[in-house]
């Protein structure tokens, strides 16, 4: 049980913050000896809480905690009992990192008793990690023979002092040469897979969690002073960056006065004062009080609270800068695997260029742009693990394997033998699928397809040739545009369209217009709050209702294609109206253009359902449709693409989705209008051989998918398993997906996916 805040009465006194001042300048004066003084430490702390028993447990080997010193335990016990990570109320305070304050321990699930120390009298118990840098390094427990909950500056107090051990643990266990000292077994998440791929290599953290580089001050007055200075320089940012982002009277201004005037707030400002009263220096003080807000904020249920708790740990987050510095980015981070909360598509380029190998988002879905990037890039990815960032620490041997959708932090010796061993097997399938890429593109039975890449930066152009596709069924040209962090003027604009349009030479290349709003937001994007921005103002929506910058875009791709054939297509189109309105801007500037097109094909992406009652009309007025199957599905079973608990909930092989594509490809058969598709399920061999066998044959996807799908679609033979699958669609089926049926259909056939 974690402690809590509103228990605050004590039967006894409790560590004033005079006390624990008292107590904080003695341990600093013994750990200063230079020794170890664990013995005295415990002896402190047991005096100041008025405890019968305090104990010191360090980590012995990085998998078993060992007592190192107690009073008021059998002494005999020291050195003799042990506790593996996770074992008992100490090794489950090392194992989670968290403090544990529990009037009745012995009571607890997780309580293990160790005749040895004589510890039965005892009821009550506060276990505090000892943690440096995201590992555990050791654990402090107090203990008392009556049942009590521990005061929240008792709490504080025993804490503090955990953090001032924590560098001397450190020193002590380089000393000993522990290499790679780390205080937590390995650890296993399981993930959804956003991109397909192995990697074996060290973790970079976004959120370093970083521990003050100076943990103590040794002169308070001195370390108030720095505190103030770094509060004005704060106070000076947060008002320039208000002032000079937005406008009187702005709905955003509010938010950010309200975080303005918590800045000035006097509550947390008194409790830095404080900790730095009791010796810490200014930014461990400001560390402290951060780490302990975040830890009411998880137990805050109120969404207004939660809020701003946030903006007070966001705050305390400027103030750590303002007093150390940004921390110095990994200077590279090459072939590391990447571990983020979240992930915005512009900061995963930033981390690309420095040659990461592999991303981890906990909080990122397969439908999310992190991770059509991630595909975009050939990085693989895994998405949706509680807590990863939390357990993991900068350096950590990392296996992601992005087949199975697991991440194993620490693996041991036999799972990094078995990993390496199967990227050695992947290795050589991807070299016997390089010989695919000359073949023709043609089923078991003789159907033709075409095999396309999606896009969006100009370094994947080289995958044209790498792969052997056809040409750019998809190139997102707003990823360029989050890359560089703005929308570009439109000389830039012309000259990164040219630069596509010259690496594809004869290829086509299918042009879509800004696809921003949702997930894809520029930082300066002024875009208005909205409760539900994936169906808001977004895309299209903006183009249309303000021109000026999809005009703009409009000359860029025609100045660039001067004499060449262009093809541009529109996102986010719900009505065949707004499909006109698009096309008559692109026709008036077309025909202002100095040199026009060689040839000018118009298209949309088909990926609101409401345009599907404009399908007749829309076939016979488009030069092609690209169906955007991540939307679609998302608009179809109202399901956010972009939260991860929902990814696997929905299926895009289920009647409703397969219903929509046959009709789709019914009514485009006959007509001159080209259908492709070019979300993330062409990319997935098994649901590109049902699209096959339903008609829509050419197929836009992710550079690192196209060989993959090749090698199945040129494995099937479609005269065999059209018929399966009309039984089966006939049939239905209970779990709402036909996945599974068409998975143990390919297997049996000799098809692999
Ligand atoms: C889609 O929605 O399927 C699509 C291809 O577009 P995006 O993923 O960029 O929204
Ligand atoms: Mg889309």
């Amino acid at each position: 049980m974690a402690r809590k805040p509103e228990e605050t009465a004590a039967p006894r006194r409790p560590a004033t913050a005079l006390g624990s001042r008292r107590l904080l300048a003695r341990v600093r004066a013994k750990l200063a000896t230079g020794a170890v003084a664990l013995p005295d430490i415990v002896a402190l702390i047991a005096a100041e809480l008025v405890a019968e028993v305090c104990s010191a447990y360090t980590m012995r080997g990085g998998e078993l905690l060992e007592l190192r010193a107690t009073h008021g335990l059998d002494p005999a016990a020291i050195g003799r009992t042990r506790l593996r990570i996770g074992e008992g109320i100490v090794g489950l305070a090392a194992a989670t990192g968290t403090t544990l304050n529990l009037a009745d321990a012995q009571n607890h699930p997780a309580f293990a008793y160790r005749p040895e120390t004589r510890e039965e009298p005892f009821a009550s118990m506060l276990a505090v990690p000892v943690r440096r840098g995201g590992q555990t390094l050791g654990v402090l427990a107090v203990q008392n023979r009556n049942p009590r909950h521990y005061t929240e500056d008792e709490v504080e107090t025993v804490e503090t002092v955990a953090m001032l051990l924590s560098e001397t643990l450190v020193a002590e266990a380089v000393a000993a040469g522990l290499q790679g000292f780390s205080g937590t077994l390995p650890r296993q998440f399981d993930a959804a897979i956003l991109a397909p791929g192995l990697v074996l290599g060290p973790v970079v953290l976004t959120q370093s969690g970083r521990t003050p580089r100076r943990l103590v001050g040794d002169d308070p007055e001195a370390e108030r002073k720095r505190l103030e200075t770094a509060l004005a320089s704060m106070r000076r940012e947060l008002d320039a960056l208000i002032d000079a982002t937005l406008p009187d009277g702005d709905a955003p201004r509010d938010i950010l006065d309200a975080t303005r005037d918590i800045a000035a707030g006097e509550g947390w400002l008194r409790r830095i004062d404080e900790a730095i009263r009791t010796g810490l220096s200014a930014e461990a003080a400001v560390h402290r009080v951060a780490a302990d807000m975040r830890d009411r904020m998880r137990r805050v249920a109120d969404p207004y609270l939660r809020e701003r708790l946030a903006d007070l740990e966001d705050l305390a987050e400027r103030l750590l800068v303002a007093l150390e510095g940004r921390p110095a980015p990994p200077a590279e981070a090459a072939g590391a695997i990447l571990v983020a909360r979240r992930l915005g598509p512009a900061q995963l380029l930033e981390w690309h260029t420095r040659g990461i190998a592999a991303v981890a988002i906990e909080e990122g879905s397969p439908g999310g742009h992190a991770a059509i990037l991630a595909r975009a890039l050939g990085l693989p990815a895994l998405g949706a693990m509680r807590d990863l960032a939390e357990a993991a620490s900068q350096g950590d041997e990392a296996v992601l394997d992005a087949e199975n959708g697991t991440l194993i932090l620490r693996p041991d010796p036999s799972v990094r033998h078995a990993f390496l061993g199967a990227l050695e097997a992947r290795a050589a399938r991807a070299a016997g699928r390089v010989r695919l890429r000359d073949a023709p593109s043609l089923t078991r039975d003789g159907t033709g397809f075409r095999l396309m890449l999606n896009a969006g930066l100009t370094l994947e152009l080289d995958q044209l040739a790498e792969t052997g596709a056809e040409g750019i069924g998809l190139f997102r040209t707003e990823i360029a545009m989050l890359a560089r962090g703005a929308i570009a003027d439109a000389e830039e604009q012309t000259r990164l369209y040219r630069a596509v349009l010259d690496a594809a030479g004869p290829a086509p290349v299918h042009f879509r217009t800004l696809d921003l709003g949702s997930d894809k937001l520029l930082a300066d994007a002024a875009a208005p709050p909205e409760e539900n921005p994936a169906m808001g103002w977004r895309s299209l929506r903006v183009g249309l209702d303000r021109p000026a910058i999809l005009r703009r875009q409009l000359r860029a791709l025609l100045a660039a294609a001067a004499g060449r054939p262009l093809s541009v297509m529109f996102p986010m189109v719900a009505t065949l109206a707004e499909f006109r309105q698009a096309r008559a801007l692109l026709d008036a500037e077309a025909a202002r253009a100095e040199t026009p097109p060689a040839s000018l094909r118009i298209g949309t992406m088909l990926e609101i359902p409401a345009l599907l009652w404009d399908l007749p009309a829309l076939l016979a007025e488009a030069d092609f449709v690209s169906i955007g199957s991540n939307d679609l599905l998302q608009f179809v079973f109202a399901a956010d693409r972009g939260t991860a608990t929902l990814a696997d909930r929905y299926d895009f092989l289920s009647p409703p989705m397969l219903a929509i594509l046959e009709k789709v490809a019914a009514a485009a058969a006959n007509t001159t209008c080209a259908l492709s598709l070019c979300g993330e399920a062409a990319g997935r061999p098994l649901d590109a051989a049902v699209l096959v066998a339903l008609g829509i044959t050419t197929l836009s996807m992710s550079a690192t998918s196209v060989l993959a799908v090749k090698e199945t679609l040129r494995a099937l033979d479609l005269g065999a398993f059209r018929p399966f699958l009309e039984t089966l669609r006939r049939t239905g089926t209970k779990q709402g997906s036909f996945r599974d049926p068409i998975s143990a259909w390919a297997r049996e056939h000799g098809v692999p996916t």
